[in-house]
C-alpha cells in the first residue's frame, strides 16, 4: 500500500526519505554552514546577557546547553519489553533541561529573540558594532526603548514560553497568541512572567495567521514566524557543533564504522530540522536523523512524500490534526525544513498516542528521568530502527553493535509536578 493511503489509515509506520543524498553531492542551500557558524558566534556574543538575565546559566558562562546522557537502564528495558533489539549505545539528550525555557525552543525561539535584539540595538545605536559590550542591552535606557517595541509569536505552547520569556527579560512587550492545544499552566506561567497571553478555539495555525496579521499591521512590532523564520532554524542547528564536543568529551567515535542514529519529535519541522542540518554538517554520511510524528498530525511525512511542502496540511487527508502531543500538533509543515531536508533526512516515524505515555513510564522507571509526552515520541525510533528496512539497506547491519543512538527529549522541565504526576498513570 503506497505511504500516503497508509497516513490516511492512521497506521504507525516508517517512511523513507528516497531523495536523501551523500553529503558530498549535496547541492548548496539556501542556508549553509557559513549562516550556522554565524548563529553560534551571535550566541556567544550574547552569553554576558544570558547570564546576566538568567543566574542558571552562569556556570555555562551564559551559555544556553543541555546534558548528553546515557540511558543503559532504558536500552534493557525497550529491548526486554518491546524485542526492539536494540545495539550498540544508547543517550538521550535533555533539551527537555534546558535552561531559560525547559524545552528545544529554547534554542531557536531565544535565538530569533537575541537576533532582532542585535539588530534592533546597532540600528538604534544601543550598540555600536558587535564588538560593542553587550551588557549595554541591560541598561535603562536600552530597557525602555525595549519596552516600546513589540514581540509576537503563534505557538502551541513552547515556542511561546521561550518568545515570551526572553522577550519579557530583555524589556520588550511579548505577546503569544495560543492555539487551543496549548496547556493552561503555559499560558498561567508566560502571564506570570509579564507576558501577554491571546487565546484562540482554533488551531495552531489559526493562532499564527492572527498573530502575523497583528503583527504586521504594527511598524513597532516583530512576529517570530514558526513556519519559515531562518532565524529559528539557525538557532536550532548549532545544536550540532554543540552535540560534537559533548560527544568527543564522552568518548563516543562517529565515523564509517561508528554510525550515529538521531531521533527527534517534530511538530512544524523547525527544530528538527535545525538540529539535523547541524549534524549532517558535522557527521555527514556517518549520522542519520530520524523524526517522529504523531498518526493524526504527520504533516512532515505528508509534505515531504507528497513533495506539496507547506502546500499541505493533515486536514486535506481527513486527520484530525489532534493529539496528546501538544508540542507536535501542527497541521502544515514549515516549507522552509521540507526544502532544507530533502537531502538530509533519513526518514519518519509515525506514532499513536498512547505509546506516548507508555514510553514516557518506561523512561522514568528506568532511569528516573521525567519528559513531557511530545517528547517521548522520539522513543519511538529506537524502539522500531531495527525492524524496518533502513538497517540492511541504507546501514550494514555488522555496524549496529557499533551504532550511538540518541534520543532528543524536546520538552519536560517545566512540566508542573501535578501534571506529571496524571502523566505518569494515564492510560489511553
Ligand atoms: C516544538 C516542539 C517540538 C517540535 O518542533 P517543531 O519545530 O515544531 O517541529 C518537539 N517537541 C516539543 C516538546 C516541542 O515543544
Amino acid at each position: 500500500m503506497d505511504t500516503i493511503e497508509l497516513v490516511k489509515q492512521r497506521a504507525e509506520l516508517l517512511w523513507l526519505n528516497d531523495e536523501k543524498k551523500n553529503i558530498s553531492k549535496t547541492e548548496k542551500q539556501e542556508l549553509g554552514a557559513e549562516e550556522t557558524a554565524d548563529a553560534a558566534e551571535r550566541l556567544k556574543r550574547f552569553a554576558p546577557v544570558i547570564s546576566y538575565y538568567f543566574p542558571e546559566t552562569q556556570k555555562n558562562g551564559g551559555i544556553i546547553e543541555s546534558p548528553l546522557t546515557e540511558i543503559p537502564k532504558l536500552k534493557d528495558r525497550l529491548n526486554e519489553k518491546y524485542t526492539a533489539d536494540i545495539k550498540g549505545r544508547l543517550f538521550i539528550k535533555e533539551d527537555s533541561n534546558l535552561q531559560v525555557a525547559g524545552s528545544v525552543k529554547a534554542r531557536g525561539g531565544i535565538y530569533e529573540v537575541l537576533k532582532h535584539t542585535e539588530d534592533l540595538a546597532i540600528e538604534n545605536g544601543i550598540l555600536q558594532s558587535t564588538s560593542d559590550d553587550y551588557l549595554k542591552l541591560t541598561t535603562s535606557e536600552a530597557r525602555k526603548y525595549f519596552g516600546s517595541c513589540k514581540i509576537q509569536v503563534g505557538s502551541t505552547g513552547n515556542l511561546g514560553m521561550s518568545i515570551g520569556i526572553m522577550s519579557a527579560a530583555l524589556g520588550y512587550e511579548a505577546i503569544i497568541h495560543m492555539s487551543a492545544d496549548a496547556k493552561e499552566w503555559k499560558k498561567t506561567l508566560l502571564r506570570s512572567k509579564g507576558a501577554k497571553v491571546v487565546e484562540y478555539n482554533g488551531d495552531y495555525g489559526e493562532a499564527v495567521k492572527k498573530g502575523r496579521a497583528l503583527s504586521a499591521a504594527d511598524s513597532t512590532s516583530y512576529f517570530v514566524d514558526d513556519e519559515n523564520s531562518k532565524d529559528l532554524f539557525l538557532g536550532y542547528a548549532v545544536a550540532g557543533e554543540r552535540l560534537q564536543i559533548q560527544l568527543k568529551e564522552a568518548g563516543i567515535t562517529v565515523d564509517d564504522e561508528h554510525p550515529l542514529f538521531v531521533y527527534i519529535p517534530c511538530g512544524v519541522g523547525g527544530a528538527p530540522g535545525g538540529i539535523t542540518f547541524g549534524l549532517r554538517q558535522i557527521f555527514g554520511d556517518n549520522v542519520h536523523c530520524f523524526f517522529v510524528e504523531p498518526t493524526e498530525a504527520p504533516c512532515m511525512l505528508l509534505g515531504l512524500a507528497t513533495g506539496k511542502e507547506n502546500r499541505i496540511s493533515v486536514q486535506d487527508v481527513g486527520l484530525s490534526g489532534k493529539t496528546h502531543a501538544d508540542g507536535l500538533a501542527c497541521g502544515s509543515p514549515s516549507g522552509l525544513s521540507c526544502r532544507m531536508m530533502r537531502p538530509h533526512l533519513s526518514g519518519i516515524f509515525t506514532i499513536t498516542d498512547k505509546w506516548l505515555y507508555e514510553y514516557l513510564r518506561d523512561l522514568y522507571e528506568s532511569e528516573g528521568i521525567f519528559i513531557e509526552p511530545s517528547s517521548c515520541a522520539a522513543i519511538r525510533g529506537v524502539t522500531a530502527i531495527g525492524k524496518g528496512k533502513y538497517i540492511g539497506n541504507i546501514v550494514n547491519a555488522e555496524k549496529m553493535p557499533n551504532a550511538t543512538h540518541i534520543i532528543w527529549a524536546t520538552g519536560g522541565s517545566f512540566v508542573p509536578k501535578e501534571m506529571r504526576e496524571e502523566f505518569l498513570k494515564l492510560k489511553i
